[in-house]
């Protein structure tokens, strides 16, 4: 006979007293856990709804004393699969916000997301570092480095927490601030749940109301033009300048503006913080290079950045691939134009290149686990699993990325890695960082309780 494994003798009864929040076994009305990529299988032994850091003590001690792991939900931007081993603890909940104006600082719950703190922080003229989508969770975000609108200009998101609350895998809560815990603080920017499932944080507001930002979408029949003379205008980019190009195939449904519905669209995004009259100056090569479809560049305010992406707000099935260039030079449009061209029939929605650079590049005040700096772009591929594309999205995406071996190392940011294949997450960081990343694991987590989903082991 074998023995029994202690997840078998796991009572949930026991969980539930332990938690303020409710927990959802498979059988429970609040169990399935709808995110951003509905493709993402979850199937946990239990989902709890943490209403506080206590909940979350609990839950991984509770995971601990079972031979359980756990993965943390917010939104669902970034999801991995997760199976009957694991407990799935979900921050939504934790949607406290404090904005302190005199300090500059936002203090986030585990749950907010990014366009709560656009606008509890708009009112005092202060802007969050946020991404290109402010439906994205801040923690979520942060964890992984971020590169949002304004990385080139300002910096990777991460180089901007001033402290965190974290519930380590040994079942502690503390706080990690360049003074304390430092080694942690390290780890927590870059190294995703590795070391700790954040409740809270404080981040820097800067002072930014208003930008010079935007997006100008041109026809298919434009598509090569722009996508030329974007890149040789990134050889002349000031570090005040952030920009990205993307080719898409945006579908026809609601919420999708009626110019780009339906067909292949080349968009340019661009963002500036220096005057108006100087960031139009910088912007006129790309204006002069076809007549657009639709041109929202202008001066807009801070809270309205998610406006230059326009990324998609609804949950759907995507497959998602990313990778960092070292070289952006013409090889590389001309693959896109192999892959995702106006004349491919392909399943890739989305074809983007970030511009990287500038601030990003530069050692932030507090080092962190955030590495690869040096690239000069980061390529992202999605693939929407409608019907007709399920069948060579995936393919797509892989091709896509593949072809990019000429320009890239194959290095990857944790933020557009959601996955728990150990070759994908050890791409997202340089040796040294990785084995200080497991051994801090290790430190901080002696049963391997977050053992589970993007983590560094
Ligand atoms: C439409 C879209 C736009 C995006 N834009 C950008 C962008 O501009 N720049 C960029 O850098 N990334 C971007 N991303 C990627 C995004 O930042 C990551 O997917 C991020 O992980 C999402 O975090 P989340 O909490 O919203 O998602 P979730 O799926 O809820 O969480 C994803 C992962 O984040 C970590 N995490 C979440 N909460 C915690 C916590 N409390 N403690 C520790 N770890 C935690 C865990 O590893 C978790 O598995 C985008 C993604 C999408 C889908």
């Amino acid at each position: 006979m074998t023995a029994a494994h202690p997840i078998d003798r796991a009572d949930v009864a026991e969980l539930r007293e332990r938690i303020r929040g409710a927990v959802h076994r498979p059988v429970d009305h609040g169990y399935p856990t709808v995110g951003f990529n509905v493709a993402v299988d979850r199937r946990p032994w239990a989902v709890i709804d943490a209403h506080d850091a206590g909940d979350v003590v609990a839950a991984v001690g509770f995971a601990g004393a079972n031979d359980m792991t756990v993965a943390v939900h917010a939104t669902g931007h970034g999801a991995v699969t997760v199976d009957g081993t694991s407990l799935l603890v979900r921050t939504s909940g934790m949607t406290a916000i404090e904005i302190d104006p005199r300090e500059r600082t936002a203090r986030v719950g585990a749950g907010v997301r990014w366009q709560q703190v656009l606008e509890a922080a708009a009112p005092h003229g202060l802007a969050p570092l946020c991404g290109s989508a402010p439906s994205v969770g801040v923690i979520g975000f942060l964890t992984g480095g971020g590169i949002g609108p304004l990385v080139r200009a300002v910096g990777c998101s991460s180089d901007h927490v001033r402290e965190f609350e974290v519930v380590t895998g040994d079942g502690r809560l503390v706080h990690a601030s360049p003074s304390e815990n430092a080694e942690l603080f390290w780890g927590l920017r870059g190294g995703k749940a590795t070391l700790g499932v954040v409740t809270e944080a404080v981040i820097d507001l800067l002072p930014i109301a208003t930008l010079y930002a935007g997006a100008m979408y041109f026809d298919a029949a434009d598509a090569e033009v722009v996508l030329r003379r974007w890149r040789a205008w990134t050889d002349t980019l000031p570090d005040d300048a952030d920009t990205s190009v993307a080719v898409m195939r945006l579908p026809d449904l609601p919420g999708v503006p009626a110019p780009l519905a339906g067909r292949t669209t080349v968009a340019v995004r661009y963002a500036a913080l220096t005057t108006p009259e100087r960031a139009e100056a910088v912007l006129a090569p790309i204006r002069a290079a076809a007549d657009p479809i639709l041109d929202t560049v202008g001066t807009m305010p801070y809270a309205a950045i998610g406006a230059v992406h326009a990324d998609p707000v609804d949950p759907m099935p995507v497959v998602e691939g990313g990778v960092l260039l070292r070289d952006l030079s013409d090889g590389v449009v001309d693959e896109i134009l192999r892959h995702a061209g106006p004349d491919v029939r392909t399943g890739l929605a989305v074809v983007e290149i970030r511009l990287l650079g500038g601030r990003f590049a530069q050692a932030p005040r507090v080092d962190s686990a955030v590495c690869h700096r040096d690239a000069v772009a980061h390529l992202y591929a999605v693939g929407v699993l409608a019907p007709e594309a399920a069948d060579i999205a995936a393919g797509q995406v892989s091709a896509l990325v593949a072809s990019m071996a000429d320009y890239s190392d194959g290095r990857r940011l944790p933020n557009f890695s959601a996955s728990s294949d150990q070759a994908v997450i050890a791409a997202c960081y340089d040796e040294e960082t990785r084995s200080w990343l497991s051994a801090l694991a290790v430190r901080f987590d002696r049963r391997g309780v977050l053992r589970a989903g993007q983590v560094v082991r």
